[in-house]
């Protein structure tokens, strides 16, 4: 199941105690969900999701508030996957009270046409409710192991701008893109989309999203020190490698014996242990000597020996 899929679930299962935020919930998943489909010659009010719970939810709220139901199909398509399509249709109920109802969600329909009205949302319960349900109806998230974005889609500008400022209440900063004839309102940082969860109520998806990304970013931490040994390590080895090379060289034209001795007893120890770090080769020498100062002393070996490569013998 998809992080999306799991969200609505969660949210489907909430239990909202005041009658007041049932319905701005309601409001929010009418508002964003339903569309007008001509089927026959007739316009016809549906509701279409994939989600089993979500179609169970917005049925049976529907009937808990208005006493009334709206008509369930159920469709199976082939299409992408076999997958199953819920179709909720409201065309029936939309006689003189239901259209008072949906006067009052800021919604009126004439034939085909659908538009919006701004509605004025006084509690701060009820506002969290209405983002729930806009979230139910036309939100999605990524999956948060690939990346963070959370989006929302509305039919028309008005309820996406209406969305942007709600969350603005709750300090949280949202863009829109218009896609298609579709609003999109979304969230790109992971803050963000955390806050956004928290708001609608979403504890277990927050969580785990929370979850993740301490792993994520554990797992840079890690990888940033990794690479940082790995680049500490290639430089030592280089550096041994070129050691070893100078000395053989030196060994090959004038033999060591012609180094003093300081440098010469270096010489030795670093061939016999070319994997020895240099405080390590420090530590051999008696009396013992800094990184720094077997450094220096290999850095001479080097010159010696660049000096035979450029000048002879
Ligand atoms: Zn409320």
């Amino acid at each position: 199941m998809s992080f999306s899929m799991d969200i609505k679930k969660e949210l489907t299962r909430i239990e909202t105690s005041g009658i007041c935020c049932k319905e701005y919930e309601l409001t929010g998943i009418i508002r964003a969900g339903i569309v007008i489909r001509k089927y026959k010659g007739k316009p016809r009010v549906l509701f279409t999701t994939e989600n089993a719970s979500l179609s169970r939810h917005l049925y049976s709220r529907v009937k808990e508030l208005y006493k009334n139901s709206p008509d369930i199909f159920i469709l199976k398509t082939r299409r992408f996957h076999n997958h199953t399509v819920y179709r909720l249709e409201f065309t029936h109920l939309l006689g003189e009270e239901m259209k008072m109802i949906m006067k009052k969600m800021g919604i009126s329909i004439d034939g085909e046409k659908i538009s919006y009205k701004n509605i004025k949302i006084r509690k701060r319960c009820c506002k969290r409710a209405y983002l729930r349900g806009c979230f139910l109806a036309g939100g999605s998230i990524t999956d948060p192991d690939r990346s963070y974005h959370l989006e929302v889609t509305f039919p028309s500008l008005l309820l996406a701008q209406e969305c942007i400022s709600l969350l603005k209440e709750f300090d949280i900063e949202s863009r829109h893109i218009e896609r298609k004839g579709h609003y999109l309102v979304y969230l790109k940082e992971g803050q963000e989309i955390v806050d956004f969860l928290n708001v609608i109520g979403a504890h277990n998806a927050l969580l785990k999203l929370e979850n993740i990304r301490i792993l994520k970013d554990m797992r840079n931490q890690v990888n940033r020190i990794v690479n940082c040994e790995t680049a500490n390590l290639e430089k030592t080895v280089n550096a041994s490698l070129r050691h070893v090379d100078s000395i053989k060289y030196i060994a090959e034209t004038r033999g060591l014996d012609s180094l003093p001795e300081n440098l010469r007893e270096i010489a030795v120890l670093r061939l016999e242990n070319p994997d020895a770090s240099l405080s390590e080769l420090g530590q051999m020498l008696n009396p013992a000597l800094s990184k720094s100062g077997v450094n220096h002393r290999l850095r001479k070996i080097d010159r010696i020996a660049e000096n035979i490569r450029l000048n002879g013998i």
